[in-house]
C-alpha cells in the first residue's frame, strides 16, 4: 500500500461527501483505515516502524468535508466551556477555538497545523484515537501469541490467543454531579475484573477506552452515560463459557456494591444492564481487532454516523462543563499485560511528526462557518467577537470581558500579520522603502514582542567600553 493510493482513496471520496451522505463517508473511511492498517501490518514480528510512522502522519490528514464537520464539533464544545463560571474552562475554550484554525491542503487532504491537544477537542480526539488504534494494532504483531484465525498451522495452541469485545457501564445514567464518582467506579471495577481468579491466568493483555455520552431524563434534565469499551486478549485454550458467565455475574454486582458504598443510588437506579456486551471478535484476526480498536477509540461520538451526529448536536453546555471537570487527571485509555508492553515498544520507536513547519492553505472563517482558502480569507470580514457574541445575556457570565479581550487581541494580531504579509510582497515587487516609514507601527509592535529586547543595548554598551579602553590605551602609547 503506497501513500499515493491512500491519497487517491481520499480524493475520490472527497467530492461526493456531504453531511447527509454519511454512508459513503463511513465506507471510504473504513477502507482508508483498513488500507493504512494493512500497510502497517506487513512484516509481522519485525517492527517496521518507518511504515507505521508514515501511516500515523497520514492520519493527521483530514478530508475537506470531515475537516468542516470536526471544526463545527470543536466549536460546540468551545461555546459550552466559554459559558462556564470557571476561568480555567473559559481559557480552555479560547485555546480550543484556535485548534484547526489553519490547515494545509496536500494531495487532496487537509492537515491540521495548530492543534490544541485539549481533552474535549473533537479534532484532536479524532486524530489521537485513530493513531492509538493503529499503534495498538501494530502492537498485536509484537506479542508472543498470535491471533487464532491467522497463525500458521504449526503454531502450538498455547501460543494462540483470542480477542473478546467488552462493553460495560455503571447501570442507569447518572446526574452530572455523580459523573466523576461513576467514572472512578468504572475504572476500579474494571481493574478488579482483570484480577478475577477465573480470568487472570488466561488473560494475556487488555486495553480499555472510556467514553461519556449524554442522555436526558423525562424532565429533560441532563444525564451522563459513562461506559468502557475493551479488548481482552485471552489464551485460545481457556474455558470461554465459564469466563463469560463469571464476568456477567461479577460486573453488575460489583458496580451496584460500589454505588451503594458511595451512596450514589436513587430510587430509579439499576445495574441490570451494566454488562452490555461480551463477544468474540467475528474473525480472530488483526484486521478484525483493528476495526474494534478503531471503534473503541472514537471518543464517544462518531460524527460520520447519523445517529451519533444528531446526538452530538443535542449535547448541552452543562454536559461538556461537567465532563471537563470529571475527567481531570483520569486516564481514559489504558492497557495492561503483554499488550501494554508491546504498545510501549511501538511508541518508543515512533518519530515526532513535524507538521507545524508547513504553510497553511486554508483558514477557518467564523463568518461563513467553513474553511476558505488563504487568499479568500480576510480577517476584516470576520466576526471579531465570535465566542463572546455567542454567550446569552441569561448566562450572566463574569468572564465575558476576558473572552472579548482575548478575541480582540487575536483579531488585531491577524490584521497585523495580514498587513505585514501584504507589505512584504509589495516591497519585493516595488522595492519602495517609503512603505517602511508609512507602516512603522507594524515594526515597532514586532520589536516589542521580541524576547531579548534589551540585548542590543547591552552589546552596544559593552562594545563602547571596549572601544574607550582601546582609545585610552592608544593615547597612552
Ligand atoms: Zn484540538
Amino acid at each position: 500500500m503506497s501513500t499515493s493510493s491512500i491519497t487517491d482513496c481520499a480524493i475520490q471520496s472527497g467530492n461526493e461527501i456531504n453531511i447527509s451522505n454519511t454512508i459513503s463517508i463511513s465506507k471510504s473511511l473504513t477502507s482508508l483505515d483498513n488500507d493504512l492498517f494493512r500497510a502497517s501490518n506487513e512484516n509481522k514480528k519485525s517492527l517496521d516502524i518507518d511504515n507505521l510512522n508514515n501511516n500515523l502522519s497520514s492520519l493527521e490528514h483530514v478530508r475537506e468535508s470531515l475537516a468542516n464537520l470536526s471544526k463545527l464539533a470543536n466549536i460546540r464544545v468551545v461555546k459550552s466551556l466559554a459559558r462556564s463560571h470557571s476561568l480555567s474552562q473559559v481559557k480552555t475554550a479560547l485555546t480550543m477555538y484556535q485548534c484547526g484554525k489553519y490547515i494545509s491542503l496536500k494531495n487532496g487532504k487537509y492537515i491540521v497545523l495548530n492543534r490544541c491537544h485539549k481533552r474535549l477537542c473533537y479534532i484532536c480526539n479524532q486524530i489521537k484515537g485513530k493513531q492509538y488504534s493503529l499503534i495498538a494494532t501494530k502492537a498485536l504483531s509484537q506479542m508472543r501469541y498470535d491471533l487464532a484465525d491467522e497463525c500458521s498451522s504449526d503454531t502450538p495452541s498455547n501460543k494462540q490467543m483470542i480477542g473478546i469485545k467488552l462493553t460495560l457501564n455503571t447501570g442507569t445514567a447518572c446526574t452530572l454531579e455523580h459523573l466523576r464518582d461513576r467514572i472512578s467506579i468504572l475504572h476500579r471495577c474494571f481493574a478488579r475484573l482483570l484480577r478475577l481468579t477465573a480470568i487472570k491466568d488466561d488473560l494475556i493483555g487488555s486495553i480499555r477506552a472510556t467514553e461519556i455520552t449524554q442522555s436526558n431524563d423525562d424532565d429533560d434534565n441532563t444525564l451522563a452515560n459513562p461506559h468502557i469499551h475493551s479488548l481482552l486478549l485471552l489464551r485460545k485454550d481457556c474455558d470461554l463459557n465459564s469466563i463469560t458467565s463469571t464476568l456477567n455475574r461479577y460486573w453488575p454486582k460489583a458496580i451496584k456494591k460500589q454505588i451503594a458504598r458511595l451512596r450514589l443510588q436513587d430510587s430509579n437506579y439499576s445495574s441490570v444492564a451494566a454488562f452490555q456486551q461480551c463477544e468474540q471478535l467475528y474473525i480472530q484476526s488483526t484486521d478484525d481487532a483493528h476495526s474494534w480498536l478503531t471503534y473503541m477509540t472514537k471518543g464517544g461520538y462518531d460524527l460520520e454516523r447519523d445517529s451519533h451526529s444528531i446526538a452530538y448536536h443535542k449535547t448541552s453546555s452543562n454536559f461538556w462543563q461537567a465532563v471537563d471537570t470529571a475527567i481531570k487527571g483520569m486516564r481514559l485509555i489504558a492497557s495492561s499485560g503483554e499488550l501494554k508492553d508491546a504498545i510501549a515498544l511501538v511508541k518508543a520507536n515512533l518519530q515526532k511528526s513535524e507538521l507545524d513547519t508547513q504553510l497553511h492553505s486554508h483558514v477557518w472563517s467564523s463568518s461563513q462557518s467553513r474553511y476558505v482558502t488563504a487568499e479568500q480569507y480576510n480577517p476584516s470580514n470576520e466576526n471579531i467577537a465570535f465566542i463572546s457574541s455567542s454567550l446569552s445575556y441569561a448566562d450572566n457570565n463574569q468572564h465575558i470581558g476576558y473572552i472579548f479581550r482575548d478575541e480582540l487581541t487575536q483579531h488585531h494580531g491577524e490584521l497585523m500579520s495580514t498587513e505585514l504579509d501584504h507589505i512584504g510582497s509589495t516591497l519585493l515587487n516595488t522595492q519602495s522603502y517609503s512603505l517602511f516609514e508609512q507602516k512603522e507601527y507594524l515594526f515597532i509592535n514586532k520589536h516589542k514582542i521580541a524576547e531579548h529586547y534589551a540585548e542590543p543595548d547591552e552589546v552596544e554598551r559593552e562594545s563602547l567600553v571596549i572601544k574607550r579602553k582601546q582609545r585610552i590605551a592608544n593615547e597612552q602609547n
